[in-house]
């Protein structure tokens, strides 16, 4: 298996590929205060295998399209739904989120968690607004700095894997300066890192180099996301993923 096969190995099969937690999602749905009783044409964008798909398949009335590159996620995305006789609300779609096939004005609320940052977070305020309607909600988990200055380590590691890494007044500048307007912000707690996704991914990590005979490159993945919770354990006071709350202007 290539390097990202075996990162898709090690994902699978977990509550969700990023920090997070039904709370939260929960948290940002109350937020919106949205009329529940309104059909809602969502698009949950990174979708992963799903963990906040299905709790917005709970609590929104009409259709999410759940789209993600990786079609391992989406089959248990759709098992998952099945289950739980959601499999007519939620319709998955493997796209890349920079070639989506929304029409103009099609969707009522975007949702992305721990994702947009594949394409840029700009670039994905920009490319996404088009397929909102006017007075449409944009949802979006980024990673943030929440302290005005930090030590130069973690500095330098966010400003080469991710360089728009910034505070949030930044980023409600930015979407600010698209055509959004801020309804709400709140940032993950640690909980939603470790609980929820450091500690179950370590649990995997024996079974995953099992599975993949104990292999240079399944042993280098798993180093990788090591040092990925290393680094986030010495340095939590100081980033976080921010919770945008955006309203798409009339
Ligand atoms: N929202 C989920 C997954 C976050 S991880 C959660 O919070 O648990 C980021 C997700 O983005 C992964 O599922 C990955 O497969 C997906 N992804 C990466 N690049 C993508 C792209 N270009 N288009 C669509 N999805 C992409």
């Amino acid at each position: 298996m290539t390097e990202l096969e075996l990162i898709i190995d090690l994902h699978k099969n977990s509550e969700r590929q990023g920090p997070g937690s039904e709370g939260d999602t929960l948290k940002a749905l109350e937020i919106l205060n949205l009329n529940t009783d309104k059909n809602f044409k969502t698009a949950d964008i990174g979708c992963g295998s799903g963990g906040q798909t299905i709790s917005l398949a709970k609590n929104l009335k009409g259709q999410i399209i759940a789209v993600d590159l990786f079609p391992e996620f989406l089959n248990e995305l759709h098992e998952k739904a099945k289950k739980l006789g959601l499999d007519d609300k939620i319709l998955t779609l493997e796209k890349s989120m920079d070639a989506l096939p929304f029409h103009k004005e099609e969707l009522d609320l975007i949702w992305s968690e721990g994702a947009i940052y594949n394409i840029g977070f700009e670039n994905g305020l920009k490319k996404w607004k088009d397929y909102l309607k006017k007075g449409g909600f944009l949802v979006v988990s980024e990673i943030t700095w929440i302290t005005p200055s930090r030590p130069n380590e973690i500095e330098e590691f966010w400003n080469v894997e991710y360089p728009e890494i910034d505070t949030a007044a930044h980023k409600i500048k930015q979407l600010e300066n698209n055509g959004y307007t801020l309804v709400g912000y709140f940032y993950l707690n640690q909980d939603s890192w470790v609980k929820n996704y450091y500690q179950p991914m370590q649990e995997r990590f024996k079974d995953f180099l099992k599975r993949n005979n104990n292999s240079g490159t399944a042993r280098k993945v798993v180093e990788d996301h090591q040092a990925e919770i290393d680094l986030y354990q010495k340095f939590k006071d100081y980033y976080s993923y921010g919770f945008y709350i955006a309203r798409k202007n009339e």
